[in-house]
């Protein structure tokens, strides 16, 4: 149903969200776990809510996404579902073999109360889990957080529960972004080899969840971070993490288990978050940037520059994730236009800050809520209209109601191609957002000019 019928006069909610800008905790679980190869992703609950991860992840990346199901109904439903666990693992490690499984509850074994923890040591001593195997698991309520949360979660289990120190340093630096594409990820992996930083990148979904058709069925594609890399993050001489919702809680992790020392970063979207990546590989890494970066990022300053005209002052409407929409926001300030109406679903005092710190130079005149729905934001438009609109695929209904240019950025998408494997982090991918922002605001200009100001040449 379109949105026509969204009222302008905004009253307060506290115990309702009306098209949320966000979504469930396993499905950021069931996403990071796809990033380490060889791993089976298994959701601890019900079909019906496996379905419902497996689809929305399936739909977004347009690829099939395997993961295992505990398989609840009424019995483990009352009784706990340790013995649909049990034999859960014997199945998947006898019929699928992959090297690891990633358990993530669900909202119905959280409220039961299953101890995973203990059932996994279980499967361990009776030897359900073979020699040489791996299972990690991370408790992902979905009462609480969003598919942030459980993406964070599951990244803290794979450090905490995998990493194993020897003594000696590898040389490497933990990369752990946020919740990003697979495209951002290898953009990320990218960079860290132009500077000539040996780099762990974890959890690395590029080359698993957009591979390419070969016509022949892969359960473990090729690409992912690997168990032994995965052990490796105790000895890398730091880490850094790309998003402070989504990677700190790892970081923390490595810092003080392993002594790793850590920082958190802004994911590397726009020029000056990537500019802050760049230079904390730089000084964590002891290396020069080399050219080649610089090269990109003058290339990103060119077009900014000639694209002035179009962007300058123009109001921007925004939904998404926080690791997403700081630096995000932080881009559209710095290349001359005015981010107005700001939301993300999922919670964090510091999102509010943030933004508020980012555009600051347009004092009150930013409305920014943390956790807040699209229909607020819907309806903030309707007070004081946009020339953009910047969210995930939902937000086409308002931009068709509202009739506003439309860039979709964010999960899920489920209506375009491309963002699997064009990045928008680092220098390069600053280029292909200004390139699909700028490309939206002509065309729009291009329908509503008279035919005397249809201009051939912007
Ligand atoms: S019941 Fe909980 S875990 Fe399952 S789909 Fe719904 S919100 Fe997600």
């Amino acid at each position: 149903m379109l949105l026509r019928h969204t009222p302008k006069e905004i009253t307060e909610r506290k115990a309702l969200a009306v098209n949320p800008a966000k979504t469930c905790q396993p499905i950021g679980a069931m996403y990071a776990a796809l990033g380490i190869h060889g791993c089976l992703p298994h959701s601890h609950g019900s079909q019906g809510c496996c379905a419902y991860h497996r689809s929305t992840l399936t739909r977004h990346y347009r690829e099939p996404i395997m993961a295992a199901t505990s398989s609840f109904t009424e019995g483990a439903s009352v009784f706990g579902g340790q013995a649909n666990l049990l034999q859960a693992l014997l199945t998947m490690f006898t019929t699928y073999e992959p090297d690891i499984v990633a358990v993530h509850t669900t909202c119905l074994s959280e409220t039961i109360g299953d101890d995973v923890n203990q059932i996994v040591k279980k499967a361990q001593k009776d030897g359900t889990i073979p020699d040489g195997k791996y299972v990690i698991h991370t408790p992902t309520p979905s009462y609480v957080g969003s598919h942030v949360t459980g993406y964070a979660n599951m990244v803290k289990a794979m450090a905490v529960q995998m990493a194993e120190q020897t003594g000696t340093s590898n040389g490497k630096v933990n990369l752990i972004p946020g919740f990003v594409e697979p495209s951002d990820m290898a953009e990320i992996k990218r960079i860290a080899g132009m500077m000539g930083v040996e780099s762990i990148l974890f959890p690395d979904t590029s080359g698993i969840v957009n591979g390419p058709l070969t016509g022949k069925f892969n359960m473990y594609p090729k690409g992912g971070v690997s168990i032994e890399e995965l052990k490796g993050t105790a000895d890398s001489i730091g880490s850094i993490g790309l998003g402070a919702w989504a990677a700190t809680d790892a970081v923390k992790a490595l810092d003080t288990q392993f002594k790793v020392p850590g920082q958190v970063q802004d994911l590397p979207i726009g020029l000056l978050a990537t500019d802050r990546f760049v230079d904390a590989l730089r000084t964590m890494a002891g290396v020069s940037v080399p050219d080649s970066v610089t090269q990109e990022r003058g290339q990103l300053l060119d077009v900014i520059s000639d694209m002035q005209p179009h962007l300058y002052g123009k109001k921007v409407a925004l939904a998404g994730d926080p690791d997403q929409l700081i630096p995000l926001v932080e881009f559209l300030v710095t290349i001359g236009m005015k981010p107005v109406h700001i939301v993300t679903g999922t919670p964090g005092k510091a999102f509010t800050k943030r933004i508020k710190e980012i555009t600051a130079k347009f004092g009150d005149e930013i409305n920014v809520k943390g956790p807040g729905d699209m229909f607020l934001m819907h309806q903030w438009i309707k007070n004081e209209p946009v020339d953009l609109l910047i969210c995930n695929t939902y937000g086409k209904y308002i931009a068709r109601d509202e009739d506003i240019p439309f860039v979709r950025h964010g999960f899920p998408i489920l209506d375009r191609v491309g963002h699997s494997y064009f990045p928008s982090v680092g220098y390069s991918g600053g280029l292909r957002l200004l390139e699909k922002i700028t490309g939206v605001l002509m065309d729009r200009k291009d329908r509503d000019s008279s035919e005397e100001a249809f201009e051939l040449v912007e």
